[in-house]
Formats: C-alpha cells, sequence, structure tokens
C-alpha cells in the first residue's frame, strides 16, 4: 500500500497544480542533484518576435525580396520562430499569396527549413547548417555576433549557396526564472540550459538566469544523450522541458518535468507536469518530496 505520507504529498502538490505522476516520482525529486532546463518556452517565455532584420550588401534581393522568400519558406513550419517570422513579414504588409511557393520542402530539425524557389535552393535556419555546407556568413557576421550577444536568435536567408539576410528573434526570460534558478541552487541543486541554440545565445540566455553551465547547438535527437552523460557521472537529473523535442530527455532523466503550457508529447513523457508553466513550482516540487520522505521514515 502506498503510506499516507505519499498520497498527502501528492496531494498537496495537485492543490498546486503540481501533478506528480507516482510514489517512485516524489521520493526521487527530493533527491536530485541536477536540474537541466530547455532554453526556449521553459526558461523563456517561448513567444520569440522578430526585433532586427538585415540584408547582405551587394546582394541581389531587397529588403522586401529577402521577407517574400524567408516568409515563403517559414510559413511551413511550425517551430515558433517560423510563426514569429510569418508574423513580421505580415507586418511589413506582405500578403500570403505574396509569398513564392515552395518545391521539396523540408524542415530539418535543430537546423531550419529549406525547398524550392522557382527552381533556386533556399533555406532559413542556423549559422553552423549554412557554414557546414560550405556556405561564407562573413559579411553578416558582425552583425550578427553583437545580436547573439544580446541574447537574441538569429536566423540566417540563403539563396543558392549565398547568405542573403539575417534575421533576430528576442525571447524573454519568464519574469520567475532568475529568482527560482537561485532557490534551486540555494536547495544544492547544479542548474545548466539545455538548448538548440548556439553558443553565444545560450551564454547570454544562462548569465541573465544566473546559471553558469549550459549546453548549446544540441540537437533534438542529442537532448537525451546530455541527460545520460551527467547520469553517468552518478548524477540523479532532473530534466525541464516544454517541447516535443523534448520528450527523450524527459524520459531519459530521472524525473522528467514536462511544462504544462507546453506540448502534450512532453508531458506524455514526464513524471511532473506543473500546469501553470512556473519555474519556482520546481523547487516547491524539490521541496514537497523531502518533506514527504521525511514523514515516510
Ligand atoms: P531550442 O532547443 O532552443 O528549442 P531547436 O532545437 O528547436 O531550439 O532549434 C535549434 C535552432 O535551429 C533554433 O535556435 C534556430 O536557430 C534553428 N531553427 C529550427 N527551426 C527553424 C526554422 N523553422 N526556421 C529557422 N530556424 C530554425
Ligand atoms: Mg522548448
Amino acid at each position: 500500500a502506498t503510506p499516507m505520507a505519499i498520497v498527502v504529498g501528492t496531494g498537496i502538490g495537485a492543490e498546486r497544480g503540481i501533478l506528480i505522476r507516482d510514489a517512485e516520482t516524489i521520493e526521487l525529486v527530493g533527491k536530485l542533484q541536477v536540474a537541466i532546463l530547455d532554453k526556449t518556452g521553459t526558461l523563456t517565455q517561448g513567444n520569440p518576435t522578430v526585433t532586427d532584420f538585415a540584408i547582405a550588401p551587394g546582394g541581389t534581393l531587397n529588403d522586401r525580396e529577402a521577407l517574400r522568400l524567408v516568409g515563403g519558406l517559414e510559413r511551413q513550419s511550425e517551430h515558433p520562430l517560423a510563426a514569429a517570422i510569418v508574423a513580421y513579414v505580415t507586418d511589413w504588409g506582405i500578403a500570403s499569396a505574396e509569398l513564392p511557393a515552395v518545391a521539396e520542402f523540408e524542415a530539418v530539425p535543430g537546423c531550419g527549413v529549406k525547398g524550392n524557389v522557382a527552381g533556386v535552393p533556399a533555406r532559413a535556419g542556423t549559422r553552423a547548417w549554412l557554414e557546414a555546407d560550405g556556405i561564407d556568413t562573413s559579411e553578416l557576421s558582425d552583425r550578427a555576433n553583437a545580436w547573439e550577444a544580446r541574447a537574441q536568435t538569429v536566423v540566417w536567408l540563403a539563396i543558392g549557396d549565398r547568405a542573403a539576410g539575417i534575421v533576430a528573434l528576442a525571447d524573454v526570460l519568464k519574469p520567475e526564472a532568475r529568482a527560482a534558478v537561485r532557490v534551486l541552487q540555494l536547495l544544492g541543486l547544479e542548474v545548466m540550459v539545455l538548448t538548440g541554440d548556439n553558443e553565444r545565445v545560450a551564454e547570454a540566455i544562462a548569465r541573465e538566469a544566473g546559471i553558469w553551465r549550459f549546453a548549446a547547438g544540441v540537437r533534438p535527437d542529442r537532448k537525451a544523450e546530455e541527460v545520460k552523460a551527467l547520469q553517468q557521472e552518478g548524477k540523479r537529473v532532473a530534466m525541464v522541458g516544454d517541447g516535443i523535442n523534448d520528450a527523450p530527455a524527459l524520459a531519459q532523466a530521472n524525473v522528467g518535468i514536462a511544462i504544462g503550457t507546453g506540448t502534450d508529447v512532453a508531458i506524455a513523457a514526464g513524471n511532473i507536469t506543473l500546469m501553470s508553466g512556473n519555474l519556482h513550482d520546481i523547487a516547491i516540487a524539490i521541496q514537497l518530496g523531502r518533506a514527504t520522505m521525511r514523514n515516510v521514515r
């Protein structure tokens, strides 16, 4: 039979919108040593908006043409960055009927989107993805670096083998992020950030949240590997995430904590759901676990 303390502990959590799946979870959650936080939608609000846009000097496209192209590519994507870019293109007065058709569209997880526009290959995505295919990014590099140092995500547009433009997107930290991280640290946990975004952006966001350790440029299919690596160091690890991409890492973690405002896939993969998505609830769950287990013994 389940000890009374666990029934009570689980009930107290549920009242606060902290849904703890089973007795084993409430026992484990108090013993965690590392909390890995996904960046987008977990540490940040997950509503990116476009803040800047620039085209390559001497390129063949003007602003409007470049935006039409990036809009055509992104309207086919379900990524949160894509929705923000399409909204920006619309705000520019470009109607969806003006967006070019994209043939052979493909979304590459952790990289971006690509396809052929009027027979020419085009793509929108990370700088690393462009560079991996030999596209020179030096012309826009200083600009992009400056944006990234301000924690903005930069999406690169390429036409053929030329970098044609860059779009900067800002996604602000949740208001409680910094305080919630501090409380976790005071409870003795090591906190780290995990993101598919690049090093510069990861570092800027982590620093803003008061976190020193981060793993950047982690492809969606590699997030679970990051969790496993820490477990192999003997650590008991919580993964906190909201996205479809986070599901394998949530399942791999000793305790997977899903943000209730995120995707159903993440919620299904987690052991705990934080209904409100408030990051303070991570520390509350840990303290609830510790208090509960003291009453069991
Ligand atoms: P995160 O871990 O921050 O949620 P993802 O793994 O989903 O990020 O994506 C990693 C990076 O890949 C993004 O920061 C972005 O630069 C790029 N990317 C992914 N999808 C798209 C897209 N549809 N358009 C442009 N860039 C994209
Ligand atoms: Mg996310």
